[in-house]
């Protein structure tokens, strides 16, 4: 049997140089290291374009999944290490032809080494010309079913059947902070996989309306956040008190602008919080027209309450795009628990669907709420989330 003993990774969306390239590479680097930190056996070894891991007794399997998660991965391949010269590579790669049921195969090789004698199109040559003499199999250059790629180095040639799709993306956390405002729903956690996989480090906010909201709800909160988290490693969550706000909205405005005026608040609490935490930016899981509160004219009189940028990387998907993508990222079945979060509990009837601020500015004179955001920000609990390892401990 083909020993593979080496993980050669490649990495995703490298137009950058200089600086550049190299933080991305020390911070996908670690990123790596810290997903794989329950396998203290691994060995690490990083050059200029590919991250090598020497794997001892390890699942292969376990740490293809957890690899699948780091983002700035393009692709990974599982290889065998074998000494660059020319005979050996030709006896192993036989050797994974021998041991393969497929029927058609290409050689696809690379010589990162200039001084290793012979060319690819060489390589290429002699290792598909001892396939053909000792098996069945044929060559198609064009849609091979076994497809062998190999890279030679100076320090040995590195040989594989497989390689597998990474996360592609930004290493987590390379491009800043932002502040996720993250409910209970099904948008906000696909919003946080999103920004993650663009390279942002994502911190969340929880508005809760205790007792109208329940401990369950609050939950499900942390749960969705731990299970986003793994792909950063771990999550800061703020949660944040918002019912004396929330009844002070309902009784200065009534039913029809108090969903714009709640989410004039959180903005204002979360744009507070973001510059307390030096996040450049707030996000959110908004889709154009989704509900009431995302007409364009609402989010145009919501987004007048606050100056830091709004990121919403979900802003033209569909709610189906959405679900698709939730399920993928398994976030989904929690989602849909039904547990009240604050805003389906103070449902308006008739919400206002093109609100004007001259009318939000009126309302909100009625109270003094900078005081109470300064209070609801003071009170906040923080929390530090961690992805869990036994699925039964959630909800
Ligand atoms: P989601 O499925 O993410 O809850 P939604 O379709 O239910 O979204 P809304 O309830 O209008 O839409 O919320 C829009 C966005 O506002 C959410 O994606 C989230 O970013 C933010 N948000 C809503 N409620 C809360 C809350 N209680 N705490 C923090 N953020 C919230
Ligand atoms: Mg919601």
């Amino acid at each position: 049997m083909v020993k593979y003993d080496t993980v050669l990774i490649r990495f995703g969306e490298l137009s950058t140089k200089g600086k550049n390239r190299k933080d991305f590479i020390s911070r996908l680097y670690q990123n790596i290291r810290d997903m794989l930190k329950d396998y203290p056996e691994l060995t690490y070894r990083k050059t200029h374009d590919r991250i090598y891991i020497k794997l001892t007794d390890e699942d292969p399997e376990e740490i293809r999944e957890k690899l699948q998660k780091v983002f700035g991965i393009s692709s990974f391949s599982f290889t065998e290490k074998v000494d660059s010269d020319l005979e050996v590579i030709r006896e192993r790669c036989l050797q994974i032809a021998r041991e393969s049921d497929k029927k058609t195969f290409k050689i696809i090789s690379r010589r990162h080494d200039k001084s290793f004698p012979v060319k690819s199109d060489g390589i290429n040559r002699a290792v598909a010309g001892e396939i053909l003499k000792n098996t069945d199999l044929k060559v198609d250059v064009h849609d091979p079913e076994l497809a062998i790629r190999l890279e030679v180095h100076s320090d040995g040639t590195y040989i594989t059947s497989d390689k597998i799709k990474g996360a592609g993306g930004y290493p987590a956390g390379i491009n800043g902070k932002v502040l996720l405002l993250l409910s209970g729903g099904i948008d906000s956690p696909v919003a946080a996989y999103q920004l993650m996989k663009r390279g942002l480090k994502v911190e969340a906010v929880h508005f809760a309306s205790p007792p109208y909201t329940s401990e369950n709800a609050k939950q499900k909160v942390l749960d969705l956040a731990s299970m986003v988290s793994v792909y950063q490693t771990k999550m800061t969550v703020h949660l944040v008190n918002f019912t004396d706000i929330q009844l002070a909205i309902y009784k200065a405005a009534g039913d029809p602008y108090a969903v714009t005026l709640m989410r004039r608040m959180m903005f204002r609490l979360a744009e507070r919080i973001a510059q307390e935490r030096g996040c450049l930016a707030i996000a959110t899981g908004e889709s154009i027209g989704q509900v009431a509160s995302q007409t364009l004219e609402s989010i145009a009189c919501i987004n007048d309450a606050i100056r830091i940028p709004v990121i919403r990387p979900l802003v033209c998907f569909d709610k189906l795009e959405i679900i698709d993508q939730a399920v993928k990222i398994g976030t989904y079945e929690t989602s849909i628990l039904p547990f009240e979060d604050c805003c389906t509990i103070f449902d308006p009837k008739n919400p206002v669907t093109k609100p004007s601020v001259e009318k939000s500015e009126f309302y909100e004179a009625k109270f003094n709420y900078a005081e109470m955001l300064d209070e609801a920000v003071r009170n906040k609990e923080t929390v530090w989330v961690t992805p869990k390892k036994d699925e039964e401990d959630f909800l």
